[in-house]
């Protein structure tokens, strides 16, 4: 057999490894920032019920444009006080991921250069290399904020033509105002033209209005969403993206035909009808992260404001062995790469308690 280091792959993807935390058999996991919550029977019982056609249709092709589903999400977010929004001003493909995935396949690519701000998700970067697209990290602020001064600095210097700001942050938890996000947008096109993405995939959780509103005046901004976290459907995979009738259009141009799979659409959209409110838990999982943050900080620990599901604490002097350390007392955290800092995703009250008394004492 060849090893992959044989194999002609192309060259900048030569020696890495896949993306991902590593999966080890722990009691608690709180490493992926899941919603601790499973659906409640009579729902699941419900959705049963509503796919027995869709199953028996599996021979044809779903709908390639997905319009109820964009349709059902346009209303979701209305509902959630967005602005008046129709299924052409909606994507959606299997995760955020992907979405972002489409984006720079779209509007990055060979010779662009798309930009983020760090520590932030790495999946941007990952997305960036394999799309083909330059990357370029600027720095946060010391609290993990984005300082407006220095952000436009790095756009007006760089001039990308993708700026993604992951608001509110992972792993740091850091929320980002509306004024800063049309401040980075002002740059960007001032610099550009440029294609500005805001991740919201933890937006469920924050405090700090979401800056969605902006698209209204602003074509070139898009706003991406997750079903993942505040929904609880991390494993449905499905994300959207909320813009300009032109942003879906054109990515449309690099969509795989019938991407989303018909239990996929037909699952999302009778969820989203049936069950929005119910779903997802969040305050309970909202008023279980800031008793982390109290005990964490009563215990010792540095932690960083969080508006999402999960909390940023250390510091630790050997990062790496206060993560064995946890794990060994089973509770599985991610050392999200943010050197002396790990991150706890928010589980029910009992896998949280696990976490903290496995941090009481005694780490590096
Ligand atoms: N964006 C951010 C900032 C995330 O942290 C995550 C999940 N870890 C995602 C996107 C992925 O979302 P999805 O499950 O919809 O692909």
């Amino acid at each position: 057999m060849v090893s992959i280091d044989e194999l002609p792959i192309r060259s900048e993807l030569r020696g890495l490894t896949a993306y991902g935390a590593p999966r080890i058999d722990v009691p608690v996991r709180l490493d992926t920032n899941e919603n601790p919550y499973p659906l409640p029977d009579d729902l699941v019982d419900e959705v049963l019920a509503l796919l027995r056609p869709v199953l028996r249709d599996l021979n044809r092709y779903p709908d390639r444009d997905a319009l109820a589903l964009r349709a059902a999400l346009a209303r979701h977010l209305e509902a959630e006080g967005g602005p008046p929004l129709d299924a052409g001003r909606v994507w959606a493909a299997n995760g955020a991921n992907e979405v972002v995935q489409q984006l720079l396949q779209v509007f990055g690519g060979p010779g662009r250069l798309a930009m983020g701000f760090e520590p932030s998700y790495a999946v941007h970067r990952e997305i960036a290399r394999s799309t083909g697209t330059a990357w370029c990290g600027a720095p946060r602020a010391r609290d993990f904020t984005i300082a407006p001064d220095a952000a436009r600095a790095a756009i007006v210097e760089h001039r990308p033509h993708v700026v993604l700001i992951t608001a509110p942050n992972n792993p740091t938890g850091t929320a980002v105002s509306p004024d800063t996000v049309a401040a980075l947008y002002d740059a960007a096109q001032s610099a550009g033209p440029a294609l500005v993405i805001l991740d919201e995939a933890y937006v469920e959780f924050q405090r700090t209005p979401s800056p969605l509103p902006l698209i209204e005046e602003r074509p070139l901004l898009v706003v991406v969403r997750t079903l993942s976290k505040g929904l609880g459907l991390a494993g449905l995979r499905l994300g959207y993206l909320v813009g300009a009738p032109a942003i879906v259009d054109a990515v449309q141009l690099v969509r795989l035909p019938y991407h989303l799979s018909a239990p996929t659409q037909a699952i999302a959209l009778a969820l989203l009808e049936r069950a929005a409110a119910r779903l997802g838990n969040v305050d309970r999982i909202t008023a279980e992260r800031d008793r982390l943050v109290r005990e964490l900080r009563a215990a010792g620990y540095e932690v960083a404001a969080s508006e999402t599901n999960f909390v940023q604490f250390g510091r630790f002097r050997d990062t790496r062995r206060a993560w064995r350390e946890i794990v060994a007392r089973g509770a599985l955290v991610r050392d999200g790469g943010v050197p002396s800092w790990l991150r706890v995703s928010v589980g029910t009250p009992a896998e949280n308690d696990v976490f903290l008394a496995a941090v009481a004492d005694g780490l590096p």
